[in-house]
């Protein structure tokens, strides 16, 4: 224990001289210092103890053992600046802990800000309420609406510190949140009210996914077959790697008759142009090799996908040929199955 390197203060606490209180205060404030200087700074730190409490030396300690730092507080304090960041702590019953650490003045104005934030927020709505005889319905604590105003200003705010204005990331302000919401049909129908998932992170409560799924351009949505857990349809051009894998067994390889380059070095492309309104879904996406992928853009080849996965390409010449999907390797099961139903073998 740390208590050790300060033989002087337990013996004076042993000796009636100073109280605990005062040894954890001296032994607080003289960890921050070398070692060696321990000695020199206890017998100092005894004698004002002697004084006064250890509640009104406290602070006074803190400075002393600052002043005999070898290297100036202000040093020090770019070291550790440096080492400002955020972090993303997961917690239980899908909340999490955002912890930022930064110099104590940013951490003690940003805490203050939204403190007398929401105080306004709470007196209006107490002033409100005593004008008249509406109960309020907004029973936030300050706490509650603290956190509030926080989320609020980080999703929708504009950074005051923008340099990025000319370059290709843009204006920081335009840059939204995004978060991929795993979100199983049922639960969206009302119909199951288990957790959905947070990109694989950590459990949902079913009604904020219901709500992203109501439509918002923050989230990325994931819709997924309860029964076979695939991805079948996103809101972003990207191709999950959860889609990429069924495709993968669904293709086997590039989708224009008769090629047969392998799915794994061929592009997924959406039959119907992103661009054009084509969804990123499974029945609208599908493998080309890079020739019949740039055949598909440059030339009047056409294409559209029917159910199934089938692909029906139409040649400049306007003859049609069918393209089945390859029977995959691996099988899923069938989603039409319903809890309740016989198991199906
Ligand atoms: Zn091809």
């Amino acid at each position: 224990m740390i208590i050790e390197g300060f033989p002087a203060a337990v013996a004076a606490w042993e000796a009636g001289r100073i109280v605990r209180g005062h040894v954890l205060a001296i032994v607080d404030a003289g960890a921050n210092l070398p070692a060696e200087l321990w000695p020199e700074f206890e017998k100092v730190a005894i004698e004002r103890c002697e004084r006064d409490t250890p509640n009104r030396v406290r602070g006074e300690l803190e400075i002393l053992a600052h002043r005999m730092h070898p290297r100036s507080f202000a040093e020090r304090h770019e070291e550790a600046a440096a080492g400002r960041c955020v972090r993303l702590v997961p917690g239980r019953d899908g909340m999490s802990d955002l912890i930022a650490t930064l110099p104590t003045v940013i951490a003690e104005g940003i805490h203050d800000r939204l403190t007398q934030q929401a105080r306004a927020i709470v007196d209006t709505r107490e002033e409100r309420a005593s004008k008249s005889d509406v109960v309020a319905t907004d029973q936030r604590s300050t706490d509650q609406v603290r956190a509030d105003v926080f989320a609020d200003l980080l999703l929708s705010g504009t950074p005051a510190l923008d340099d990025t204005r000319d370059t290709a990331a843009g204006p920081l302000g335009a840059i939204r949140a995004r978060v991929q919401v795993l979100v199983p049909a049922a639960t969206l129908t009302g119909a199951d009210d288990g957790p959905c998932d947070l990109a694989g992170r950590s459990p949902l409560d079913p009604a904020t996914a219901r709500t992203l799924a109501g439509g918002t351009g923050m989230w990325e949505r994931l819709f997924h077959d309860p029964t076979t857990g695939v991805t079948v349809a996103t809101d972003s051009y990207r191709v999950p790697s959860g889609m990429r894998r069924f495709l993968q067994a669904r293709d086997q390889h590039c989708r224009f008759p008769g090629c047969r380059v392998a799915a794994i070095r061929c592009e997924v492309d959406h039959t119907h142009d992103h661009a054009l309104g084509g969804k990123t879904e499974l029945s609208n996406l599908a493998h080309l090799c890079q020739r019949h992928h740039s055949m598909k853009q440059f030339t009047a080849w056409r294409v559209r996908q029917l159910t199934g996965g089938v692909l029906e390409w139409t040649s400049p010449l306007g003859r049609t040929y069918r393209e089945d999907a390859p029977t995959p390797a691996v099988t899923f099961t069938p989603a039409e199955t319903h809890p309740g139903d016989p198991a199906p073998y």
